[in-house]
């Protein structure tokens, strides 16, 4: 067996051998057959490329310069564009766009970047618009008076104006967009002391307090207007207007100035702008409520009037009688509580509401003390001036209800009393005084039929020169025969002719009718007709006095004219011209009553008087007071240095006559002589007294 597998195998490996052998013939066969292929391959493809190499290069001979032109038509134009484009896109619409007038699509680029350029151009316009718009509404809002604020629907600030930022002092962190209002009210708050809501359908719901009323109107969304007073005592109103996205925005104006105005408005109308008092409408509408409250206590009304307040308003001037009603304020304010109410009424009349006063006792003490008060001497425009108060009052029970204008009444009429009574005193108002008040106003009326009824009468009083020993003039003095009073003394009836404006017409009749009288008497006398302040104020008195000249006759240089020191007081140019065109006529002027007024120089300085009347209280006092013997002398010796002659009032006993005699008087009148006597009777007295002159005089001597 081992042979014959031994055998086998090595037929196997004969024929493997042989197999073996044809397979490398096979492959030697096939790598020739390949080699020779490749060859082939390789020599075909160098013919190929040659033959592309050639055709290309007749191809790029062929097709280079009509592709170089359709190259460089298509890339300008695509470039254009690009160009185009870019400048376009940097904002640059001066560049020109590629025409477009062909149909490729490179012309629809072009027409389309035409389109991209015009919508360019209208955005760059709109974008400078806006720009400028944006520059304009800036300045606008800054340069606006009033504060504007914008918040977002998150309350967050959207924008504020500068005139907001400085109202509010708001530091810068503040004003930056997206600040939550909590922030600024924080800030705010500081600043501001109370807030008044001006809107009632707002406030109405802002009542309760402690509560932001600001916060309030944000939360709300509603529109309203609230004022702020800051700390610094600027007021700033404020408009709130929400707005349709949820936010809203608030306008902020200061009105510090109009609320002073009208809070300045407001005290005019209810102040006296020169005192600081409430005004006669206040005063009545709180005496009005006082009177009206049930169940409250009594009180006084306390009507003051200054004495001699017009005087010193016509010789010191307007503005010193201002300065004297504002002092006369402070000492009424000074001597009154803080519950009573102080008026300035008008003029020189003050009045006061006494809070509790329960009884007479009350008001009179009251009385006393504004009494006092006003009567220490003020100091005015450098001068020391004296004026006096008369007080009326009028009381009010508790519980009692009365109409301001009849309490006001009372207390006038208790004024009236107290100035009637020789001002500087109290007078409470009593029932009987309206009945007085009744009489007066009858008067008055009386008074005002006098003259058509032929009531008035004129009396003549001799006045003697003593030089002469004979009679110089007589003054005429009125007389009213009332129906029913009988006789009324000039003294009664003149300042009530002066304050209904009767005198006028009193006045001339005295003048006419005295200058008739005086046709009678002898040619050296004349006759002396009063004239009274009131009448230069009332009447062209030069003209009355020469129509009574010219209807009589009585040549001008037997008139003399009497004047008080009331008449030189206005200081009035046009009283100074009558007077002066009276004395050019020839008619002497006399200065009556000196002494008993301001007896100021000033007065014989501005007028060149004829005669000085010594006023008769002087001359009546003479035998016992010194003083009086003094003025008496002074007087005299003054008339004479300059120029003027001096003339005794009321001599009534021989010793008067004596001392008037001894200090130099030149003229003598009084009831030594004679009373003031009828028209028939003056021309017997002036005979008389003509005659038994030497008799007269030497009882004197
Ligand atoms: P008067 O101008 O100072 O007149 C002098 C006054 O003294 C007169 O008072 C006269 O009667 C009075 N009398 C004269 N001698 C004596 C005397 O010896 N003793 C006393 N005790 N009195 C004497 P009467 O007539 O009552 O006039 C008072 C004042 O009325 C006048 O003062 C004058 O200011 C004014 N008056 C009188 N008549 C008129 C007038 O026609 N017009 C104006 N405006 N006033 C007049
Ligand atoms: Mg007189
Ligand atoms: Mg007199």
């Amino acid at each position: 067996a081992q042979d014959r597998a031994s055998q086998a195998a090595e037929q196997y490996a004969g024929r493997a051998e042989a197999l073996q052998g044809t397979i490398r013939d096979w492959r030697r066969a096939r790598f020739d057959a390949g080699e020779a292929q490749i060859a082939l391959l390789l020599s075909n493809s160098r013919r190929l490329l040659g033959w592309v190499f050639a055709t290309a290069l007749v191809a790029l001979v062929l097709i280079g310069p009509v592709s170089l032109m359709l190259l460089r038509s298509v890339v300008g134009r695509l470039a254009g564009i690009g160009e185009a484009m870019l400048r376009l896109a940097r904002n640059d619409t001066s560049v020109a766009v590629p025409p477009a007038d062909t149909q490729d699509e490179i012309a629809d680029m072009a027409r389309s970047v035409a389109v991209f350029k015009s919508n360019a151009i209208t955005l760059l316009d709109q974008r400078e618009r806006l720009t400028r718009l944006n520059a304009w509404l800036d300045i606008a809002l800054n340069n606006m008076a009033r504060g504007l604020s914008m918040f977002d629907a998150r309350d967050r600030l959207v924008l504020c104006n500068a005139t907001y930022q400085q109202m509010y002092a708001m530091p810068e962190p503040l004003t930056r967009q997206g600040t939550a209002i909590g922030e600024i009210l924080a800030h705010r708050r500081a600043l501001t002391t109370a807030v008044d809501v001006a809107n009632a359908r707002v406030s109405a719901n802002l009542a309760e307090p402690g509560a932001d009323e600001l916060e309030e109107m944000i939360a709300r969304r509603q529109r309203a207007s609230v004022t702020q007073r800051m700390a610094n005592g600027r007021i700033i109103a404020i408009e709130f207007e929400p707005l349709a996205e949820g936010g809203w925005v608030a306008v902020h104006q200061d009105v510090t100035a109009e609320r002073q105005a009208d809070e300045r408005i407001a005290r005019l109308a209810r102040h006296d702008t020169l005192t600081g008092l409430v005004n006669r409408r206040v005063f009545n509408e709180e005496i009005e409520r006082r009177a009206m409250l049930a169940g409250r206590a009594g009180f006084a009304l306390i009507s003051i009037d200054l004495d001699r307040f017009k005087e010193v308003n016509d010789t010191l001037g307007h503005p010193a009688g201002d300065a004297l009603l504002q002092a006369v304020a402070l000492r009424l304010a000074a001597v009154t509580r803080k519950t009573d109410l102080i008026a300035r009424l008008g003029g020189d009349e003050f009045a006061i509401i006494e809070a509790e006063a329960e009884t007479r006792a009350d008001a009179a003490m009251l009385a006393a003390r504004i009494i006092a008060a006003i009567g220490e001497p003020f100091a005015i425009a450098g001068e020391t001036v004296s004026v006096g108060a008369s007080v009326g009052i009028a009381l009010v029970g508790g519980g009692e209800t009365i109409a301001a204008d009849v309490l006001l009444g009372q207390a006038d009429l208790a004024l009236y009393e107290a100035k009637a009574a020789g001002r500087g005193v109290a007078r409470f108002f009593e029932p009987q005084l309206r009945d007085r008040a009744v009489a007066r106003r009858q008067l008055e009326h009386d008074l005002s039929v006098a003259l058509e009824r032929g009531e008035f009468r004129l009396v003549y009083q001799p006045i003697l020169s003593l030089a002469k020993g004979t009679i110089s003039s007589c003054e005429a003095l009125i007389r009213w025969q009332h129906p029913e009073r009988g006789l009324v003394s000039p003294m009664d009836f003149i300042p009530l002719a002066e304050s209904t404006g009767l005198i006028g017409a009193i006045g001339a009749w005295a003048l006419e009718t005295a200058c008739r009288a005086a046709l009678a008497w002898p040619d050296q006398v004349r006759v002396a007709v009063n004239l009274s302040g009131a009448q230069f104020d009332q009447r062209n008195v030069a003209a009355d006095v020469v129509a009574a000249l010219a209807a009589t006759g009585l040549p001008p240089r037997r008139l003399e004219l009497e004047v008080t020191e009331t008449v030189m007081l206005s200081n009035s140019p046009a009283t100074l011209e009558a007077l002066h065109r009276l004395r050019d006529l020839g008619i002497a002027i006399a200065l009556d009553d000196f002494g008993t007024g301001y007896a100021s120089l000033s007065y014989l300085k501005s007028f060149p008087f004829d005669k000085l009347k010594i006023d008769q209280s002087f001359v009546r006092d003479l035998p016992n007071r010194t003083v009086s013997v003094a003025i008496v002398q002074a007087v005299t010796n003054l008339a004479h240095s300059l120029d003027m002659r001096a003339v005794a009032e009321g001599v009534e006993t021989v010793e008067h006559l004596e001392r008037v005699r001894a200090a130099g008087c030149d003229e003598l009148q009084g009831y030594l002589f004679s009373r003031p006597v009828g028209e028939q009777e003056i021309v017997r007295v002036i005979a008389d007294l003509n005659k038994s002159r030497d008799s007269l005089v030497a009882a004197a001597g």
